[in-house]
This record gives structure tokens, sequence and C-alpha cells, in this order.
């Protein structure tokens, strides 16, 4: 099953994404991880990709479609796969939907999570993150602070991405070049929009439901 969330930044799409590729028993792709780990990494992937990633633009479509590509033939994605953060731009989607048709196989679901931009703001200036494990967790009231321990063993940081300058260019982003893949899923009869200002169960529920297994155990092999 090919499942594609949408979403501003900030809209919970990671969070949810996980979630459902644990309920499932999919692999979660999440692109910003792939391109964050190989800036980390110092990669020619993320020598390339660093100066989109810091200034909060978009990395160019066809180096995206090269990662996802390499990530489709991986044995792990073959019963299906949790796409979060791509496609972002239309002609990602139109060549998404090319490299699934040369595969034999289409986007099942496209998830839009709708949240206002303010709300998406405040949880985005509000969030700290753990490189290890990508986790993501709330600041204040009683929430961690930066440096605290994950329970993965990690230490949480803020995303270098997640400053009110960078925040403000990705929404910039968003507007120009992800609406447009909104409206290309809309067209084509896929999008399935939830509401994302719900706490955050009750929007893994309205997920589920999405998807047509609402609140469905899965049950392990054999
Ligand atoms: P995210 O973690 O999904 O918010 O992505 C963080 C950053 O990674 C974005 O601001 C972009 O610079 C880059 N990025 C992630 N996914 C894509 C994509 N599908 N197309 C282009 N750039 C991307």
């Amino acid at each position: 099953m090919i499942i594609v969330f949408l979403g501003a930044p900030g809209a919970g799409k990671g969070t949810q994404a996980k979630r459902l590729a644990a309920a499932l028993g999919l692999p979660h792709v999440s692109t910003g991880d792939v391109l964050r780990s190989a800036v980390e990494r110092g990669t020619p992937l993320g020598k390339q990709a660093a100066s989109y990633l810091n200034r909060g633009a978009l990395v160019p479509d066809e180096t995206m479609l090269g990662i996802v590509a390499e990530l489709l033939d991986r044995g792990d994605a073959s019963r299906g796969v949790i796409m979060d953060g791509f496609p972002r731009t239309e002609p990602q989607a139109r060549g998404f939907d090319r490299l699934l048709e040369e595969r034999g196989r289409a986007v099942d679901h496209v998830l839009l999570l709708d949240l206002s931009e303010d709300e998406a703001v405040r949880r985005l200036t509000a969030r700290l993150w753990c490189p290890a494990c990508g986790a993501i967790r709330s600041v204040g009231g009683g929430g961690p602070a930066v440096g605290d321990a994950c329970p993965c063993g990690g230490r949480l940081e803020k995303r270098s991405d997640d400053s009110v300058d960078v925040i403000r260019a990705r929404f910039a982003e968003y507007r120009r070049l992800t609406q447009p893949t909104v409206d290309y899923y809309r067209s084509r009869g896929t999008l399935k929009s939830v509401d994302a200002s719900r706490p955050v169960d009750d929007v893994a529920a309205g997920v589920l439901a999405a998807v047509g297994t609402a609140g469905a155990p899965r049950r392990a092999a054999g």
C-alpha cells in the first residue's frame, strides 16, 4: 500500500506517518530525515542539499525523484511505504506516479493533514527533535528542554530549520509549490483531508479511518 502524507510544516506529518507505519507494519520514509542524515554525514547528497535545507528551500525535483526511486527498490518497500514529506511539488507528484507505474504500482491514499498556519507556526517554534530516532517532543508546560535525554538514549535538539525565518520560508515554499500538489491529488480524487488541530490520538484515529482500517489492531502474521 502506498500512502502519501501532505500538510503544511508543523501539521504533524512525521508523527502521524510513523504511527500509521507502525500500525500497518510498513516502512516510514521521511525525505526530510533522509536529507538531514545525509547533511550530518557529509555525503555528496548532503553537500548538495545543505544549502537548501538551511534556507528552508526545496531540494530540486530531479534529486528527490532519484532518492525516492532508490527507496522504492529496497526490499522493505515491497509491501508498501508511508511517504512523509514527498511528493511536495506537482512535478514530484507526476514523477512519483511515473516511478510507481514503471513498477506496476500506484498511490493508494493521499492524506492531507489540515491545520491553520498560525497553529502550525506555534507548534514548530515549540518543538524539539531527537536526531537519533527522529522523535518530536513539545517544549513548555513542563515539557523537555534542549539537551534532555530522549527515551532512545539520544539528546533532544532544536531542528536547525525550526528558526522563525526559516519557518517563514518553508511556509512560502508550501504555498507556492506544495499547494498545487494538493490540488493535483484532489483533482484525481485520491485526496482525503484529516483535521490535524485535534489531539494527536484523535488525528491518528482519523488517519486510520481515512485509510479504511479504523481502530483495527494489526494481527501478527501466521
Ligand atoms: P521536512 O522534514 O519534511 O520538513 O523537510 C525538511 C527540509 O528538507 C525541507 O524544508 C526541504 O528543504 C527538504 N525536503 C524534504 N522533502 C523534500 C521534498 N520532497 N522536496 C524537496 N525538498 C525536500
